[in-house]
């Protein structure tokens, strides 16, 4: 596009307006993910939760898809006469998404790691104290009233690729944390007496791997893990998990890895109108084709690779929605009981 015949001021106002329509479309795209959140309406299309939608389907970088999904979930429980202020906040550039979304991030670890719960009045408090800050002004107000900056505001992790083979990762550790690294180092001193951190969570990775994971490979794990795990692992830990108490076994470990091994260990979910498959990798459950209620057999035939979200909603599909949340609702109440 060629844009020399616009005059300095045509191209002036040109670019205010742009960007005033672009932040409208923004606040209005939040809306649109909060109803598609209410319907799930991206499990039939193969994504595993919004974020994956947002990123594989949208296009959007983890980052924005972050901030997105963030403000939207702030945005949704506020009263409707706040939900418009904020609104009209965003879209006049008083108040940045990228604010808006560290201020949910806040509500949520506060709640997490403080077990402070904001009142919507608060909340409201909050928002207006963040408009007209930058994100640097904003961080060091929401660090000055938590009861633990390092982990409300801090503690976001960062992953850096740094080549082809090798990405950095940071994180802030608690003391605690740091404390139960150096139980661990001192228990595993004799299989390498001064790990690095990379050795040190690769070993951590290992010990969970071959505990949970039906498709881990004692081949996949490098020599030092190889050493630890020899010197650490006892008898029974080479068992499986056993199920916990009125957990039925539908299937054995040998058909889960059968099914892991045939499905690549991802959920191999299909939406029929696209052809795209979920892939996702967290979380997976054996699902059975024909559901063990309705005289399914657990074989390689009738079980398959889901995540959660697709393995309920191939549930919702022949059980229904609505009595799939009363079950989960009722299996909730239960286990918080
Ligand atoms: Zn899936």
């Amino acid at each position: 596009m060629n844009l020399t015949h616009l005059s300095d001021l045509e191209l002036w106002n040109g670019t205010k307006e742009l960007v005033s329509k672009e932040r409208e479309m923004t606040t209005h795209f939040l809306w649109h993910l909060k109803e598609m959140e209410n319907r799930k309406l991206y499990r039939e299309r193969g994504f595993s939760n919004l974020f994956a939608y947002c990123v594989e389907g949208l296009g959007y970088t983890p980052g924005s898809a972050t901030r997105r999904i963030k403000s939207m979930k702030l945005l949704k429980n506020l009263p409707e006469l706040v939900q418009k202020k904020v609104e009209e906040a965003l879209n006049t550039g008083k108040v940045s998404l990228s604010n808006v979304s560290s201020l949910q991030h806040f509500f949520e670890k506060e709640k997490k790691f403080c077990d402070k719960e904001y009142t919507q009045t608060e909340k409201i408090d909050l928002l207006d104290k963040i408009e007209g800050k930058s994100q640097d002004q904003c961080q060091r107000l929401l660090f000055s009233i938590s009861q633990n900056p390092e982990k409300t505001v801090l503690s976001q992790d960062r992953e850096r690729i740094l080549s082809e083979t090798q990405s950095e990762i940071k994180f802030v550790a608690s003391d605690q944390q740091m404390k139960m690294f150096q139980r661990v180092r001192e228990i595993t001193a004799h299989a390498n007496p001064h790990p690095t951190y990379a050795e040190l969570f690769e070993m951590l990775a290992d010990f969970m791997l071959m505990k949970k994971d039906p498709a881990y490979k004692v081949t996949q794990k490098s020599h030092s893990a190889a050493e630890w795990t020899k010197t650490v692992r006892k008898p029974s830990d080479q068992s499986q998990p056993k199920p916990r108490q009125n957990e039925r076994p539908y299937t054995s470990k040998k058909l889960e890895r059968e099914v892991h091994a045939r499905d690549h260990s991802m959920c191999t979910f299909e939406d029929p109108l696209t052809g795209k498959i979920c892939g996702c990798k967290y979380g997976l459950e054996i699902d059975h084709a024909v559901p063990v209620a309705l005289g399914g057999e657990s074989t390689l035939q009738n079980c398959r690779l889901r995540c959660r979200p697709h393995n309920l909603l191939e549930a919702e599909r022949v059980f229904g929605r609505e009595k799939m949340e009363q079950h989960l609702s009722r299996n909730i109440g239960r286990n918080s009981s």
